[in-house]
């Protein structure tokens, strides 16, 4: 093989690529474009730094040169891929540097979403999706006390817990009834929300948020509700939009995240994309697990055995110490029905099929210990 396997983004998805590879292939050529800073670190510490005392600088386990050495492939950080000849196996960089491929891997994540709001403070809302965001709002957050989060989502909690424990004060606001609504039934919701307000964390729940408005140094968000409430900053976790552009405009299918296969592969041979860009076999799983599953079956089939991934039930542990929770999230175009069991303790609550299957579950406080018994009940989620 004279072109390299060519991987562009150099995140979780990126580097377990090129880390399952090389334990295959020890030779093969690899070259590592990155948009960004090109270090390895790991993107879920972001969320719990305060509480865990860390800096954004100690959360890198090795920067792009060190990385290189460490796995034996070239990487190219503050390199932005821009467009991808298909004909001619070609990348071509934001300054129309052309480089050659064997076989292309997309693992280009996602996008936070940002809301059309109003007012003169929008364009000042900070979104954290990767370490050069965190960092930026780490440094805003010196000297302030107040921080509003626009959406109780499961990246708005984990921030909600870590920053209200580190002393800030701390309002989510959100559209749904409860914090975790896409995840949890409405009793489980209730009790995240009273543990996440015993540690001082208020809700605005009900309501949109409509416009923010800079006050001198300061923030007013306004509700649809018609309340309103300041802060000295305000960061929106209001959920991803997979990057698919570069993808698309190349002609490969895009849908919700990059399409592709079992193999991983899009409809181009060459051509493989894996992690919070695609969509695998229908599925867009922004997590971690399955960038592991995706990760080792990829590099088997780009060392020359092709290899469908396999998804096993894969249960997310919510980092919200002041109320632990493990969710495996059920597919609810399956029809099924909670059955939730709460007490001060704790709640458990399984999703069940009307054959009395388990299609998913949230564990909340002390059920959490149930999390190894209930696993194994789950189905695959791609056997
Ligand atoms: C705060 C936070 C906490 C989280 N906590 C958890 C958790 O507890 N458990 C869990 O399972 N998941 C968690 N997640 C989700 C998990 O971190 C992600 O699913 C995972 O990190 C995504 O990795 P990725 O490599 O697909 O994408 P990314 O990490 O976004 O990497 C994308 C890479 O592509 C590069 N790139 C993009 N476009 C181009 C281009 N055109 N040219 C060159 N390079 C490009 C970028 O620079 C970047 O290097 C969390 C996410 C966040 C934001």
């Amino acid at each position: 093989m004279s072109e390299p396997v060519v991987i562009v983004g150099s995140g979780l998805a990126g580097y377990a690529v090129a880390r399952e590879l090389r334990k295959l292939d020890a030779e093969m050529p690899v070259l590592m474009l990155s948009a960004d800073h090109g270090g390895f670190y790991s993107k879920p510490m972001l969320s719990n730094a305060l509480s865990t005392g860390k800096m954004p600088e100690s959360i890198v386990n090795g920067d792009a040169v060190q990385m290189g050495a460490q796995l034996k492939i070239a990487i190219r950080p503050h390199c932005r891929v821009a467009a991808i000849d298909q004909s001619n196996n070609t990348v071509i960089l934001a300054d129309e540097e052309r480089i050659r491929y064997d076989s292309l891997v997309l693992a280009l994540g996602a996008d936070q979403i940002r809301l059309p709001l109003s007012g003169d403070g929008a364009d000042e809302i900070f979104t954290v999706n990767d370490l050069d965001d965190y960092k930026n709002f780490r440094s805003a957050l010196e000297g302030k006390r107040r921080v509003g989060i626009i959406g109780a989502g499961l990246i708005g909690c984990e921030f909600a817990n870590d920053l209200a424990v580190a002393g800030y004060h701390v309002n989510v606001i959100d559209i749904g009834a409860q914090p975790l609504g896409r995840l949890l039934p409405p009793a489980a919701g209730e009790f995240l929300q009273r543990k996440l307000e015993a540690v001082g964390v208020v809700f605005h729940l009900n309501t949109a948020t409509q416009s923010v408005d800079k006050i001198q140094d300061r923030f007013r968000l306004a509700f649809a509700d018609g309340k309103a409430v300041e802060s000295d900053l305000v960061l929106s976790s209001v959920g991803l939009r997979p990057r698919t552009q570069l993808a698309a405009s190349a002609g490969i299918q895009v849908n919700r995240g990059i399409v592709v296969d079992r193999l991983l592969q899009t409809q181009s041979p060459r051509i493989y994309a894996l992690g919070d860009c695609a969509e695998v076999a229908g599925k867009v799983l922004p997590f971690v697990m399955p960038i592991t599953h995706a990760a080792r079956a990829l590099a088997a089939t780009l060392a020359g055995n092709p290899t469908p991934v396999q998804y096993p039930a894969m249960p997310v542990m919510v980092k919200t110490p002041a109320c632990p929770t493990v969710v495996s999230p059920p597919d609810f175009s399956i029809k099924g029905e909670w059955q939730v069991e709460a007490n001060d303790e704790g709640v458990k609550a399984v999703y069940r099929d009307e054959a009395g299957r388990l299609l998913g579950f949230a564990l909340l406080g002390a059920a959490t210990k149930e999390k190894n018994n209930l696993t194994p009940q789950l189905s695959p989620i791609l056997a």
